[in-house]
């Protein structure tokens, strides 16, 4: 197996996420140590700790009990920084080769085989090609054409930070028209990320120390250890902003010998956080089928799209369907309301989401 990239450098910077039951469940179906390596690099919840819901002077609405997830639904939720999963992504390839600094530009299907021009000039011959490059995808658009993710009316500004003294398992507050959402990542370290209501663009087209001033403007009156642990973001890891977008869900993303996954597939605001959880379970999923050895590979790309594309419409739906973020000044009993939505333990749709287990891929092409 060959896996290009098109960065150069795999630095450590950029922020950081979270990893769902069925995300960490998948990493361990894919590779038990990338599991291993997925917890021991990030911060599992203990298993009391809740995350707290916040209205923006700090009145707690609710709490989410975060450290309940892994004894109801066999793994914890993990927070890490990409780069560590980067890293724990690396560190289990086994003998797949990693070229970095190439972009792939081109592919022809030659019925038995598949040829991958790179950026670099060199050609690579395969059995199949898997499109894991992201919303903005160009496998999926030599594969569907199908033209660009759609603004979904908010942007994200993500950093790192401290630990804030009285949010030791992270806190979500809701704002007016901005929503923040932080984790920690271990190492007394946290990740946040923030969603602001905003015209497509605004924001990517600051620099980040403006964006930062810009946050803590609209911030500035909330509850003051929040306003102190964005005031102390790390400058050096960079603030990433990114405008969110996502597409109406397709039911099958292969075409002969080329499938996509993760957000070229399907990609989804990120209200959920489930992104890259669905990513893993479609590493896993297509791992699994091909370690099955079909002899038809095209018609086994069918099959994996059949069993993943009903499971992730329903998320890039749902995501869309919370992702919005209120801009309305009166939040209160709005807010609770949404919170007792969100946080209900006992529902199913949780049970559904999170009790996901990998198929036996049985009788494949
Ligand atoms: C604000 C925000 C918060 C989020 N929070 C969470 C969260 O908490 N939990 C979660 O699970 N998900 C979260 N997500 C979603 C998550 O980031 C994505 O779903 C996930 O990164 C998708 O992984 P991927 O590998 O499909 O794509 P990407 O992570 O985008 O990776 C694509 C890779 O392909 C490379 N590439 C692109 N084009 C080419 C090319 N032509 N040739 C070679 N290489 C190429 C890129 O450099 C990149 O490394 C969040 C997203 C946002 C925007």
């Amino acid at each position: 197996m060959t896996v290009v990239e098109r960065a150069t450098r795999l630095s450590a910077v950029g922020s950081g996420l979270v990893l769902y039951p069925n995300g960490i469940k998948a990493a361990d179906a894919a590779n038990p140590d990338l599991g291993a390596r997925i917890r021991a690099a990030g911060h599992v919840p203990g298993p009391g700790d809740a995350r707290p819901l916040v209205a923006p002077d700090g009145t707690v609405l609710s709490a989410d009990p975060i450290g309940g997830l892994a004894d109801r639904f066999g793994a914890p939720q993990v927070s890490l920084l990409r780069y560590a999963l980067q890293q724990a992504l690396i560190a289990t390839t086994g003998d797949a080769e990693l070229i970095t600094g190439a972009s792939v530009d081109c592919h022809s299907d030659h019925g038995d085989h598949v040829s991958v021009e790179l950026s670099t000039g060199d050609t690579i011959r395969a059995d199949l090609l898997v499109g894991a490059d992201g919303v903005n995808s160009r496998t999926r658009r030599r594969l569907f054409d199908d033209g660009a993710p759609v603004y979904r009316g908010y942007t994200s500004l993500r950093g790192r930070s401290s630990v804030p003294r009285c949010y030791p398992n992270g806190v979500t507050v809701a704002g007016d028209g901005i929503d923040l959402f932080v984790a920690p990542v271990g190492g007394g370290r946290v990740y946040w990320t923030a969603k602001v209501v905003a015209e497509q663009g605004d924001w990517p087209a600051l620099d980040a120390g403006t964006a930062l001033a810009a946050l803590l403007r609209r911030i500035r009156d909330w509850h003051p250890p929040i306003v102190d642990m964005i005031r102390r973001t790390d400058r050096e890891s960079g603030i990433v902003i990114t405008d969110i977008c996502d597409r109406d869900p397709i039911d099958d993303w292969a075409r002969g010998r080329g499938v996509l996954i993760g957000d070229a597939a399907h990609p989804m605001s990120p209200a959920m956080g489930q992104g890259a959880s669905m990513a893993l379970e479609d590493a896993a999923e297509l791992g699994a089928l091909l370690n099955a050895l079909p002899q038809d590979v095209p018609g086994a790309l069918k099959d994996f799209c059949a069993v993943r594309a009903p499971r992730t419409a329903e998320i890039v739906l749902e995501s869309r369907r919370k992702g919005g973020v209120d801009s309305k000044a009166s939040r209160g009993a709005d807010v609770r309301a949404r919170a007792a939505n969100e946080f209900t333990t006992e529902d199913e749709r949780l049970a559904g989401l999170f009790g996901w287990r990998p198929r036996v891929w049985e009788g494949t092409r």
